[in-house]
C-alpha cells in the first residue's frame, strides 16, 4: 500500500533531517506508483505528482521539523483539494420541488442509489418521489418500484398510454404531479448503458433539458477503475452533471476512481454509496477518502494532535539546547508538562505503526508521574533548577522532605533527566531535532 511505500521510503529519509532533491523524486516516485496502483488515472497522477513535488522541494518542508511528516502532510493535502476540500452538501431549490437526476452507466448504481437517496431524504423529514425514467430494459421500472417500497417512497412510473416508451414525457409529468401533490423532491432514474453510447447520453441530455434539474448527479461504479476518466468525461459533455455519487465503495477499490473523476472533471462528489442495503450511503468526506487512498488516516491524525501539542519553535529551543548542554530540569518540566497537554500519548501511541521502541517507554510512562516531578522541581532553587550539579546528599534530602517524596524518588528523576539529557544531546547532534516523548515517524 501507499502508506507501507512511503514508510519504507520515510525510514530512509528519517536519519538525515533534510530532504535534497534526490530525496523528493524518490519519495514521489513511491507515491506514483501508489496512486497507480489504486487505479488513479495516469493523467491526474502526473498533474498530482508534480504539485507535490513542487511543495516538497519548497520551503515549508525545508524549514519543516520533521520534513518526511511535512511530505506526507503535503500530499494529504493535496489529495483532500483534488477530492474537493470540504464536504460538498446537496442544492436544494428555491421553490419546491428540487429535482435530482441521476446519470450513469448501467450496472453504475443507480437505481439503488435513487432509494437510498430517497429514504436518506425521507428521514430528514422531505417528502421524496421517485420516477422511472428508465424505460430501456423491461425490468426497469419493477426494480424501482421495489427499491421505492423499500424506502416507504412512492414511485412515479408510466402507465398504458401515458408516457411508455418516453422517459422524457415521464420526466416531466412528474414534476407536475410532484408540484401538484406537495413533494418537495423529485429523484429521476434514468436509463444507462454498458458502455458510453451516443443514444443514451442523447437521452439524458433531452430529460435534462425538459426538467432542468437542481442536481444532476453523475453516479460511478468506484471499481471502474481506469476507465473512470474517459467514462467522466464522455458524461461531462454529453449531459453534464453538477456533482458525482461514488458507489461500491464497500469493494476493495481503493478510491483511485475517485480522485481521477474529481480531478478531470471539477465536479464535486457529493454521497458514496458502501452496500446492496438502502442504509449503506453516506454523504461523502474528501478528508475520509484521502486517508483512505493514502492508507494513513490514524498516523495524519497523530501528526495533527503532535503538531498542535508542540509548538515546533519550542521543540526547536528545546534540541538547541540539547546540543549545547544548556538543557536544564526546567525544561525538563516544560516538556513533561508538555506531554500531558497531548492527552492521552498512550493512546496515540497505539495509532502508530512502528514506534515500537518509544511505545514501550510510554506504556511505562505514568501521569501521576508528571505530578511527582512537577513536586520534586518545584522544591528546588532556582540556581539548582539550572544546574544539577549542585544537587549533593544534603539539597537531595531537603527537596525530599519539602515535596513530600523520598530521595529515592529525587535521584531517580535526577538519573532520568541525567538519561534524557545525554540521549537528547546524541540525537541534537546527530542532526534530527526531536522532543523526549515524540519521535519521527
Ligand atoms: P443501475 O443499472 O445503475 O441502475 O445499477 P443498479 O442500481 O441496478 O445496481 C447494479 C448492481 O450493483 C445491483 O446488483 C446492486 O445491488 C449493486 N450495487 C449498487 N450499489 C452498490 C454498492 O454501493 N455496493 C455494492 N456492493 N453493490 C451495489
Ligand atoms: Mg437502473
Amino acid at each position: 500500500t501507499l502508506s507501507d511505500r512511503l514508510a519504507e521510503t520515510f525510514k530512509n529519509l528519517r536519519t538525515k533531517g533534510k530532504l535534497s532533491p534526490a530525496d523528493v523524486d524518490s519519495t514521489v516516485r513511491e507515491i506514483r506508483r501508489a496512486l497507480l496502483d489504486a487505479d488513479v488515472a495516469l493523467e491526474v497522477v502526473k498533474d498530482f505528482t508534480g504539485k507535490v513535488r513542487e511543495r516538497a522541494l519548497g520551503d515549508e518542508v525545508n524549514k519543516a521539523l520533521n520534513p518526511a511528516q511535512q511530505v506526507v502532510q503535503i500530499v494529504n493535502e493535496e489529495l483532500v483539494q483534488i477530492l474537493g476540500g470540504t464536504q460538498r452538501r446537496l442544492e436544494f431549490a428555491k421553490k419546491p420541488p428540487t429535482i435530482i437526476m441521476l446519470a450513469g452507466l448501467q450496472g453504475a448504481g443507480k437505481t439503488t442509489l435513487a432509494g437510498k437517496l430517497a429514504k436518506w431524504l425521507a428521514k430528514d423529514n422531505h417528502t421524496p418521489l421517485l420516477v422511472a425514467a428508465d424505460l430501456q430494459r423491461p425490468n426497469a421500472v419493477n426494480q424501482l418500484q421495489i427499491v421505492g417500497g423499500q424506502a416507504g417512497v412512492p414511485v412515479f412510473a408510466p402507465e398504458p398510454g401515458n408516457g411508455v416508451g418516453n422517459p422524457v414525457k415521464v420526466a416531466k409529468d412528474s414534476i407536475k404531479f410532484a408540484t401538484d401533490k406537495l413533494y418537495d423532491t423529485v429523484i429521476i432514474d434514468t436509463a444507462g448503458r454498458l458502455g458510453v453510447d451516443a443514444d443514451m447520453m442523447k437521452q439524458a441530455a433531452d430529460i435534462r433539458r425538459a426538467v432542468d434539474p437542481d442536481e444532476v448527479l453523475f453516479v460511478i461504479d468506484a471499481m471502474i477503475g481506469q476507465d473512470a476518466v474517459a467514462t467522466a468525461r464522455a458524461f461531462q459533455e454529453g449531459v453534464d452533471f453538477t456533482g458525482v455519487v461514488l458507489t461500491k465503495l464497500d469493494g476493495d477499490a481503493r478510491g483511485g476512481a475517485a480522485l481521477s473523476v474529481a480531478s478531470v472533471t471539477g465536479r464535486p462528489i457529493i454521497f458514496a454509496s458502501t452496500g446492496e442495503t438502502l442504509d449503506d450511503f453516506e454523504p461523502f468526506y474528501p478528508d475520509r477518502m484521502a486517508s483512505r487512498i493514502l492508507d494513513l488516516g490514524d498516523v495524519l491524525s497523530l501528526i495533527e494532535q503532535a503538531q498542535s501539542a508542540f509548538d515546533e519553535e519550542e521543540a526547536r529551543a528545546v534540541a538547541e539546547k540539547f546540543a549545547t548542554d544548556s538543557f536544564t530540569l526546567e525544561d525538563f518540566l516544560k516538556q513533561m508538562q508538555q506531554l500531558r497537554n497531548v492527552g492521552s500519548i498512550k493512546k496515540m501511541m497505539g495509532m502508530l505503526p512502528g514506534a515500537g521502541g518509544l511505545k514501550q517507554q510510554l506504556e511505562n510512562f505514568d501521569e501521576k508521574e508528571i505530578v511527582r516531578t512537577e513536586a520534586i522541581i518545584q522544591s528546588m532553587t532556582k540556581a539548582e533548577r539550572q544546574n544539577p550539579k549542585l544537587l549533593n546528599g544534603s539539597r537531595r534530602l531537603r527537596i525530599a522532605r519539602g515535596s513530600g517524596m523520598t530521595v529515592t524518588d529525587v535521584n531517580s528523576l535526577i538519573q532520568r533527566f541525567e538519561q534524557a539529557s545525554k540521549m537528547m544531546k546524541t540525537v541534537a547532534k546527530g542532526g534530527v531535532p526531536n522532543v523526549p516523548g515524540m519521535g519521527p515517524i
